[in-house]
């Protein structure tokens, strides 16, 4: 019964502190809208796992910066793979093209999210794990900002005064806003404005909105675009100033754009259209590349980080310190071995091909089913293996629309935002900028908040 109760005035206070989302029913309208899933109860956390994550933050950072800038290192990385893969071979020609043709943009904004499982070991201890870096369209910033406030009451309701003031704040939209504000300052043309590149679908409305109204709360105009409203609106002028619907654009903040099904020929062409131009792009096309699962991988290679970071010898042992084992599919001998040794035995690892969203990797049988057939064919380039992460489950409640309140067994994934503005070759602004947890029932392996199989949660420290 306490459950029951606490759970109905978590639904109605997620509802007061705007922790929404449009309905399946209803993507394009706000007028009926509901709660976005979160969990009942805050989720235990580690607090030197969590401390930890925190730490890396500003050294993840400074890696993507440096990768996003390595020519020689996107190309010998990502070489196999755009031998196979479509889509990243698309994205790597709009950025050997905009190279060739010289970088217009000057000032570089970098918003992306490190996420982490806590991997049980053998005798119990808990350890930081990447799961991997998002470069592009990081979202639950905004709805993050507000999860606590939820958590907080539901701990009072259920008598737990003292652990509800125990909660951190957090508020990663705010951060987010600060580095986009940065760069559009740097940027330094008042008229322009900071253009959100929007899905057609957007369900998640409401997570963008927080980012946005901190910006007009910073009296700079936020306009929200399609890629289709850039083809048909958009141009550049003599100098590459990036102008939509007759108006300069400072920032493009890409909500959009990472997956290939989004992209037809209009929308590669205004994709094209913004690397090309002046406008600050978070994240430009090079910083999208070195969010791939691909360079995560190679990243791993003993002596890699230290060639991406000379002179931060404490960075890269805080970097590699989180790595879980990382393992390449290239023909070869190498790859042969590792392929054999997942097929022998599936549940030590995922298969992960260059895609973002959720919802694409492999596990268990599936995995060796497809490893099986490609195994001895170059289309196994465009997977990567990794080690398969094994969180000490807990138990929760995940409070989701018209579905009934039960226990389930949970596990939970740590993201934090990273921020960082570059202006040439200066560091102007590099921040850790908030988290975010997200809780799963066990029963599913893969699927963030927006596939429908996490929700949302806030870290409880312990
Ligand atoms: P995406 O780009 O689709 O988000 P991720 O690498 O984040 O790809 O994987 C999606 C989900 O799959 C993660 O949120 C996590 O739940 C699960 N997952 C990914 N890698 C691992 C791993 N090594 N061990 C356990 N679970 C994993
Ligand atoms: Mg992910």
């Amino acid at each position: 019964a306490a459950v029951r109760d606490a759970a109905a005035v978590a639904v109605d206070a997620a509802l007061l502190a705007g922790v929404l989302m449009r309905t399946g029913e209803q993507p394009h309208a706000s007028d009926v809208v509901n709660y976005a899933p979160f969990t009942l109860l805050p989720s235990a956390v580690p607090r030197a796992l969590f401390e930890q994550a925190y730490a890396v933050q500003q050294d993840f950072n400074l890696l993507v910066d440096a990768v996003s800038q390595n020519k020689e290192f996107l190309e010998e990385t990502l070489a196999s793979t755009i031998k196979v893969d479509d889509f990243t071979a698309r994205l790597f020609r709009i950025y050997m093209q905009v190279l060739e043709e010289g970088l217009a943009q000057t000032v570089f904004l970098g918003i992306n999210r490190s996420d982490y499982m806590f991997d049980c070991g053998q005798d119990g201890t808990a350890a930081l794990r990447q799961i991997e870096i998002n470069t592009i369209a990081a979202s639950f910033g905004g709805l993050a900002s507000r999860t606590a406030d939820v958590h907080r009451l539901v701990l009072k309701v259920l008598g737990k005064t003292e652990e509800a003031s125990r909660l951190l704040p957090n508020n990663p939209a705010k951060g987010l806003a600060l580095g986009i504000a940065k760069a559009w300052e740097l940027y330094g043309s008042q008229r322009a404005v900071v253009m959100f590149l929007v899905e057609d679908v957007q369900r998640n409305i409401f997570d963008q909105r927080c980012v946005e109204n901190e910006l007009w709360n910073r009296n700079i105009r936020v306009v929200r675009k399609r890629f289709r409203d850039v083809f048909e609106q958009g141009s550049l002028d003599a100098s590459r100033r990036l102008y939509v619907d007759g108006q300069e654009v400072a920032v493009v903040y890409y909500r959009e754009g990472y997956v290939p099904q989004v992209y037809n020929q209009q929308n590669w062409e205004a994709r094209l259209l913004l690397e090309r131009s002046r406008a600050v792009k978070c994240p430009d096309i090079a910083t999208q590349l070195a969010g791939t699962k691909k360079v995560q991988q190679e990243l791993s290679r003993p002596g890699t980080l230290e060639k991406l970071l000379p002179g931060h010898p404490e960075a890269v042992a805080r970097i590699r310190a989180t790595f879980a084992g990382l393992y390449s599919l290239d023909e070869g001998e190498e790859g042969d071995r590792i392929a054999a040794t997942a097929i022998a035995d599936p549940d030590r690892f995922v298969l992960k091909p260059q895609r973002e969203g959720g919802g694409n990797n492999l596990y268990g049988e599936e995995l060796r089913e497809v490893l099986e057939k490609i195994k001895d064919s170059p289309e196994r380039t465009s997977y990567i293996l990794m080690d398969k992460i094994k969180p000490q489950p807990a138990l929760n409640y995940l409070l989701r629309a018209h579905s009934p309140l039960q226990v389930s067994k949970c596990i939970s994934e740590l993201g934090i935002f990273g921020v960082y503005v570059r202006q040439g070759q200066e560091l102007v602004l590099n921040q850790a900028a908030g988290h975010l947890l997200r809780t799963k029932a066990i029963e599913h392996a893969d699927g963030g908040v927006a596939a429908g199989v996490a929700v949302l949660d806030t870290p409880y420290l312990v």
